[in-house]
């Protein structure tokens, strides 16, 4: 099966070993990826846990599965980056996560997200949204 991420790689080869913590998203796309590929799937405790200790408070379990569940996670669209790469410690990814919502329409979520990388792992912040 192809991944929910669009990166055209098999969802086992690609966000599935993040979302069942066998391995560790190396750049702050991968893990943007692999949240999205979460909201497709529904993997609320993935969302919270790749969540900064600092911002995630203001997620609540129950409005990320509602979320997650009411709407259809069609595709995800890179729109740019900056930094990010395994090498640094913070970085941005801007994106746009196209779904249906619980009335049939097509959406577009806008977001450019801040993301920040302790001992290795990498965490979102924080985003605005367009
Ligand atoms: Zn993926």
């Amino acid at each position: 099966m192809i991944c929910y991420c669009g990166s055209g790689k098999n969802f086992d080869e690609c966000c599935q070993p993040f979302l069942d913590g066998e391995a560790k998203p190396q750049t702050a796309e991968e893990l943007m990826r692999s949240r999205f590929s979460a909201y497709a799937t529904c993997a609320v405790e993935y969302l919270l846990r790749s969540t900064h200790p600092s911002t995630r408070k203001f997620h609540k379990a129950e409005d990320i599965e509602n979320w997650a569940k009411t709407n259809n996670w069609e595709k995800l669209e890179i729109v740019s980056k900056s930094n990010g790469e395994a090498k640094d410690t913070q970085g941005t990814v801007e994106f746009k996560a196209y779904f249906t919502d619980a009335d049939g329409k097509a959406q577009i979520h806008h977001e450019k997200s801040n993301f920040r990388k302790e001992l290795g792992k990498w965490f979102f912040v924080d985003g605005k949204v367009f």
